[in-house]
């Protein structure tokens, strides 16, 4: 689920829709949490679904740590990708606003850390673009995304926190102590599905 002061608008005929902030986020709120809602495949059922279906899900799903399909059920999964993005899935089950989002500012996700499984042209035209995406971009960027992720999660208890029902408590426990225990962390390589 979603942060309730976002909505979804279109962006441009290109993009398509988006999501946007429709008051200020601090860094350090949680944005998304995956919940039990969402839906999740396994990567066969996926493919015995009908063509037409496939396609039309397809683009707004991810792969999670262990290969399984997600579909958010809320507008989360109109989250577009930003090389810069202000927001980033983390091993906690949850994504984090790793920087200040303005309200009417686009809220994106870096799609880096959700299992691409092939080469995946990007269009977002930010600063230092990447152009597109790569299925190692975990292992290449997972330094400096790690540290950006830390310093957000650190700040959780500073932060109002609407979804925070919604997590597993010993999630939220092992986030809360981050602030003491920054060496327990878990890097974003632990959200990489090593296929066999
Ligand atoms: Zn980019």
């Amino acid at each position: 689920m979603i942060h309730p002061a976002t909505t979804v608008r279109p962006v441009s005929p290109e993009i398509g829709n988006g999501v946007f902030a429709t008051e200020f986020i601090p860094c350090g709120t949680i944005i998304v949490v995956r919940d039990c809602c969402d839906l999740a495949l396994e990567r066969d059922d996926f493919f015995a679904l009908p063509a037409a279906l496939r396609c039309s899900l397809e683009t707004f799903m991810y792969h999670d740590k262990h290969g399984q399909l997600v579909l958010g059920w809320d507008h989360a999964k109109y989250m577009n990708h930003s090389c810069h993005s202000n927001t980033m899935m983390t091993d906690y089950g949850v994504e984090i606003v790793v920087r200040d989002i303005a309200a009417g500012e686009e809220v994106t996700s870096e799609y880096g850390l959700l299992n691409v499984q092939e080469p995946y042209e990007l269009y977002c035209n930010c600063v230092n673009c990447r152009g597109a995406l790569r299925l190692d971009d975990i292992d290449r960027f997972a330094a400096q995304w790690d540290s950006q992720i830390l310093t957000a999660l650190q700040r959780v208890a500073a932060c109002p926190q609407p979804l925070v029902d919604l997590l597993v408590p010993e999630l939220y426990r092992e986030i809360l102590q981050l602030q003491h225990s920054p060496q327990h962390y878990r890097s974003v390589r632990g959200l990489k599905w090593r296929a066999s």
